[in-house]
């Protein structure tokens, strides 16, 4: 139910999802902003910084998606070199999103769909299901 009332709050490029979607089937895993779903901790100084990967020890805007975004919902992270950012997606139950975040495990046909609070993300936890996908013109 809550992800039913929250379908829609996002701001997505309707003009995309005029086109005809490509439809696939994708692991979609919920994620919301806290260390343990974006890897990251608080080094000697209290500032956050990356927990591990090729950031570890960079400082971390947490909240903050790769593309300068703030988090929200409808915020999709994804495999870049698959699903540009931009990417317009549908998902049952999540409603529209748009990739514009990246994470470490996010490899291949699997996305990230980001929740407000950890509780939420975890109740999503691991689906496999078609997504209707709008990848923008380039
Ligand atoms: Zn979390």
């Amino acid at each position: 139910m809550l992800s039913a009332a929250a379908a829609g709050c996002s701001s997505y490029d309707r003009s995309l999802t005029r086109q005809t979607p490509v439809v696939t089937s994708l692991v979609t895993t919920g994620y919301c902003k806290c260390k343990s779903c974006c890897g990251w901790k608080r080094n000697w100084y209290g500032r956050p910084v990356f927990a591990y990967g090729t950031l570890k020890g960079k400082p971390k805007k947490v909240g903050v998606t790769a593309t300068g975004t703030r988090a929200g919902k409808g915020t999709i992270a994804a495999d870049r070199s698959i699903f540009p950012f931009g990417t317009v997606m549908y998902i049952e139950g999540y409603g529209y999103g748009t990739v514009e975040d990246v994470g470490g495990a996010i490899k291949g046909q699997h996305i990230d769909l980001y929740f407000h609070s950890h509780q939420q993300a975890r109740e999503w936890g691991k689906q496999s299901q078609e997504v209707r996908v709008w990848v923008p013109n380039r």
